[in-house]
């Protein structure tokens, strides 16, 4: 036995386990079939591409469970269908694609980037040009968020661009046209902060480049109602869910910027991101400037569901 019970032949097995995968290629699901990383290539004349004109999903998998797949597809189904873009597989194959995927690369912690895009057409904007869907999923080590900010909370901005009408692209529908967020993200880089807040035209709270907001007042916990201009996080619905089940009272309100300056506790919701605090907004102390009781006791509550719910990968 060389370390902690662990024999020289365990040593040499994982050792070489982890040389394996450290040359073997990722392997990508491409339309329908896997193919090494280096393979995994789409046309120049992909509208995904050229237009921006494609939906996605960014899931994640805990410890073998991946978490609120069925919801993830909806959504996907969903956005495509305003787009009139067919996904050019049923829903079912789909979510047996997600779990080949993760399989074929061993990953039990995970994100998983699932895109379709319209798919070849030509130079013009005409989507009927494009006969088949490119459908890919991307399943990778999941890339996690420093400690620190959830130690110590983040500090973020609101910005000068605001978010998408959603009469002009509904930032309900989870688009491959991220440039709003985009623009937003390199606003609140360039003041030097974390995230950055959108506002509406009106000049309500919405959301923040990739995650959805909440703030504490008392036992109050609020979030801003999707006809603002938001996406409907599947974080977001959990969190509501939970804090319901904590007692407190949860509701989707119209917002300003005043009612996150003066609330107790803020904090960002996303599938990557997870809960994290909001300590600092356009320079303003949020409550005791640390992360607040609520949005730790939230982020306890929400680490036991991801431990225990989601479709399994076997
Ligand atoms: N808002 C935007 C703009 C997003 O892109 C995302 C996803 N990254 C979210 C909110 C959070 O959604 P979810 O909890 O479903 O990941």
């Amino acid at each position: 036995m060389s370390r902690k019970g662990q024999s020289t032949q365990q040593l040499n097995n994982s050792t070489i386990q982890q040389h394996k995968w450290a040359y073997m290629s990722l392997k990508i699901f491409l339309n329908d079939h896997l193919v090494d990383k280096n393979d995994a290539t789409v046309s120049v004349f992909d509208h995904g591409l050229l237009y921006g004109d494609g939906v996605f999903e960014g899931i994640r998998s805990y410890d073998g469970l991946v978490f609120k797949l069925k919801e993830h597809l909806d959504r996907l189904f969903e956005s495509a269908h305003t787009l009139m873009l067919e996904i050019p597989m049923p829903k079912d194959a789909l979510e047996k694609a997600v779990i080949l995927t993760l399989k074929a690369n061993g990953l039990k912690d995970a994100y998983i980037r699932l895109v379709v895009t319209r798919g070849s057409g030509d130079l013009g904007l005409d989507p009927r040009k494009c006969k088949k869907a490119t459908l890919f999923i991307i399943a990778d080590k999941i890339a996690l968020y420093p400690r620190d900010y959830y130690e110590k909370g983040l500090k973020i901005a609101t910005v000068p661009t605001v978010r998408n009408h959603p009469e002009a692209l509904n930032p309900q529908l989870k688009t491959l046209n991220y440039l709003n967020n985009i623009l937003a993200k390199i606003e609140a880089t360039n003041a030097g902060v974390d995230e950055a807040i959108l506002l509406n035209a009106q000049g309500h709270v919405t959301e923040c480049t990739g995650e959805n907001i909440f703030y504490v007042d008392g036992k109050k916990l609020v979030t801003p109602p999707p006809y603002v201009g938001i996406l409907k996080g599947i974080t977001r619905d959990t969190v509501m869910r939970l804090g319901a089940e904590a007692g407190l009272d949860v509701s989707e309100e119209v917002f300003t910027r005043h009612d996150l300056y003066t609330a107790d506790e803020v904090f960002l919701t996303g599938t990557a991101a997870e809960i994290v605090p909001v300590v600092r907004i356009d320079n303003r102390m949020i409550g005791s400037g640390k992360p607040g009781k609520i949005t730790l006791a939230l982020t306890r509550a929400f680490h036991k569901v991801t431990s225990k719910e989601g479709v399994r990968i076997r």
